[in-house]
């Protein structure tokens, strides 16, 4: 029997911005697909030094002129405290905070304090290691300062074997984290996870059998020449086929992002 077409939330777009065409092209497909929330990350965290660290502020204007002209909401990554003060000047109100610094309780507090007092939608990554304390103290550190608009997402775990994913899922993890934070939105990032395109699928699979709310994916225009995390994005119009083989269709903005 064939299961019920349902909504989800979906944010999703290139891991990194790299150019004006690569972002407007990519933006214009996605936003056919359906997408509402639109993703690229401005300044990356690389593990190794040499690699594509992103183009920085030189990519903000990219992203106002998706959000100003093509209507979707936009977001990227901060992970210090200028970048913050980059991000809210620029006039983009939706963010995310990455695993390599949810992980670290300094930048929590920093970035926290950065962003205390301004109307912002933040998204959480969880911390890339499997420690539920310091998960749960990264929302905690947020919550102090008073941001209401938090959405958390799943993007799985550094562990010595976590064959044949990038990052080990741990779902069991997620629940006992969840019974922490019933009332927050979920979503899950297959892409991470994944680390192969062709494992989304699955994952996928799994977070809506777990009733996530949404989801977070990578998508280029153009995967293979991607200058970070390559293997793992799809096209836009492979990521509508996944859509389509889910049988899900995508929450429009007003439901899903409350205003900011
Ligand atoms: C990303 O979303 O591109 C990213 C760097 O994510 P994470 O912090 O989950 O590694
Ligand atoms: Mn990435």
């Amino acid at each position: 029997m064939e299961s019920e077409r349902h909504e989800i939330g979906l944010v999703a777009g290139p891991c990194s911005a790299e150019n004006h065409v690569q972002m407007l092209d990519t933006a214009r497909a996605l936003k056919k697909m359906g997408v509402k929330i639109f993703r690229a990350g401005l300044w990356k965290p690389r593990s190794r030094w040499g690699s594509f660290e992103g183009v920085g502020e030189r990519g903000l204007p990219w992203l106002t002129e998706i959000q100003r002209d093509l209507g979707l909401h936009v977001m990227t990554e901060v992970a210090l405290p200028r970048h913050v003060e980059a991000v809210l000047k620029a006039g983009i109100n939706m963010v995310w905070i990455g695993a390599r610094t949810t992980v670290n309780p300094f930048m929590m507090r920093e970035l926290s304090e950065a962003l205390r007092g301004n109307h912002v939608s933040v998204w959480v990554k969880n911390p890339v290691s499997p420690d539920l304390q310091l998960w749960i103290g990264a929302i905690e550190r947020l919550q102090n300062v008073g941001i209401q608009d938090l959405y958390i997402v799943h993007r799985g775990f550094c562990v010595t074997d976590s064959h044949p994913y990038r990052n080990a899922p741990l779902w069991n993890l997620l629940e006992q984290f969840r019974s922490y934070f019933p009332m927050l939105t979920y979503y899950c990032d297959p892409s991470h996870i994944a680390g192969k395109r062709e494992l989304l699928l699955p994952i996928c699979e799994k977070a809506l059998d777990l009733h996530f709310d949404g989801l977070f994916i990578e998508s280029h225009i153009s995967p293979q020449t991607a200058l970070s995390d390559s293997a793992q994005q799809v096209t836009p119009e492979d990521l509508g086929k996944l859509l389509h083989t889910l049988r899900v269709s995508v929450h429009s903005s007003e439901t899903c992002v409350s205003a900011v």
